[in-house]
């Protein structure tokens, strides 16, 4: 049987198709890229129709009248890289926090003296809905320029139920205004607001009561996640959040175990979590668990970078331990990156993950960690036709090449991107 293309895709070196079965990637299957070397690859109406071995294409593969035949001369093809983990909707920036950082002062100290997070979540209230967009937008463009044609985003920097809501309903405005998908994450829970000091407890009282309800009655959030570290949210107060998020139809995500082993990784096991990041800190039994429980762990290389931390990326050791990995940005203002190419690059060189395994956590598993995993993620009939070309020689020398960019960004089977 012959399908119907709108266009036809060949000149293609080496493609990663990274398609399969439909659960995240985990142990040896991290590193399968599904490879096509000589690859043709078709798309109709948006979406991917066929992808093989170009020899293929001509007995498979029919043009539609007025449809196009495209040579992308040599290059590699990936699809669009998922972005499983953004801060992207703020205003403000913190650049003149860096001279604090390098004076030795961590993100706690910073945060207890009312900088680092609660300075975003004033410039956040203050701003208007216009400012918010705008600011954002930029954003959110030059994170599809460098590749990302999907992402998760999270609240979290108006730390008040109105304020919490404001910023979840900008995300489908946003999305569309940039052609992006976005998938929209609740993070009221990313710190006590001031205005709840000594009182965490009255706080998530509120996001339970109030909150919660809103979001899954008008479908404001895909995900619930909770900052659960000594100084945010005890595991206690992760958990009732959580479990109250479950009872109202949402998924559920956790920071786990960032700058200390704090019980967050393996509260993300006992409830069943979508994913559970960072993990900077997380004991290696814990890792065990999350392997055992099948929760993606989303790794967020760039962010002990942008913190000067000293603890490194447990790329290796979640893999090895049997942890699906994820990858994300963690773009906020306290690591404030775009590229989900040096994403990669950290991935590898920093996290110990191979080129294969970073490609993999950078989109089908992002994809999963996201639930989005039916149409993002990998390169198969019926998927969005959203994928990257690469000049490179190989697969491998994207990751390799420190903060590759690609030569052509295709999102819905448009070209929304070229250098
Ligand atoms: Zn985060």
């Amino acid at each position: 049987m012959t399908v119907v293309a709108d266009r036809i895709y060949t000149g293609i070196r080496e493609l990663a198709a990274i398609s399969g079965p439909t659960v995240p990637r985990m142990g040896p299957a991290m590193a399968d890229l599904a490879r096509i070397p000589d690859a043709g690859l078709a798309t109709a109406g948006g979406k991917f129709v066929w992808v093989g071995p170009r020899a293929k294409l001509r007995k498979e593969v029919r043009l539609r009248r007025g449809g196009a035949r495209v040579d992308l001369h040599d290059v590699c093809v990936l699809p669009g890289f998922v972005d499983a983990h953004t801060h992207a909707l703020f205003a403000g920036d913190r650049a003149r926090e860096i001279e604090g950082k390098l004076a030795g002062r961590s993100y706690r100290e910073i945060a207890a003296e009312g900088g680092g997070l609660f300075s975003t979540v004033r410039a956040t209230r203050a701003a208007s809905d216009a400012q918010l967009r705008r600011q954002t937008g930029v954003r959110l463009r030059r994170m599809r320029q460098a590749g990302t044609t999907s992402a998760e985003i999270k609240s979290g920097y108006a730390l008040t139920v109105p304020g919490e809501l404001r910023l979840l309903r900008l995300i489908p405005g946003l999305a569309r205004s940039v052609g992006l998908r976005l998938v929209p994450t609740f993070l009221g829970a990313h710190a006590i607001p001031p205005e709840f000091d000594g009182r965490a407890d009255a706080y998530v009282d509120q996001l339970i009561e109030r909150a919660l309800p809103v979001i899954a009655r008008e479908r404001l959030a895909r995900f619930c996640d909770v900052f659960c570290e000594p100084g945010f949210f005890s595991v206690p107060q992760s958990a009732r959040l959580l479990r109250a998020a479950l009872g109202q139809g949402l998924g559920i995500k956790i920071h786990a175990d960032e700058f200390v082993a704090s019980g967050g990784a393996r509260l993300a096991a006992e409830l069943g979590a979508r994913s559970a990041e960072h993990l900077l800190a997380a004991p290696a039994e814990d890792l065990e668990r999350l392997a055992a429980a099948q929760v993606t762990g989303v790794l967020l290389p760039i962010t002990p970078f942008a913190s000067l931390s000293h603890l490194s990326s447990p790329g290796r050791a979640l893999v090895d331990a049997g942890v699906p990995v994820a990858l994300g940005t963690d773009l906020s203002p306290n690591s404030w990156v775009e590229s989900m190419g040096l994403v990669l690059s950290h991935a590898v060189y920093g996290a110990r993950l191979t080129p294969a395994e970073a490609l993999v956590g950078a989109t089908v598993n992002a994809a999963h960690a996201s639930g989005i995993a039916d149409v993002a993620g990998s390169i198969a009939a019926g998927r969005t036709a959203d994928f990257l070309t690469f000049e490179t020689t190989s697969l491998e020398e994207i990751p390799y090449r420190i903060g590759a960019v690609p030569a052509v960004v295709y999102r819905q089977g448009n070209i929304v991107f070229s250098r």
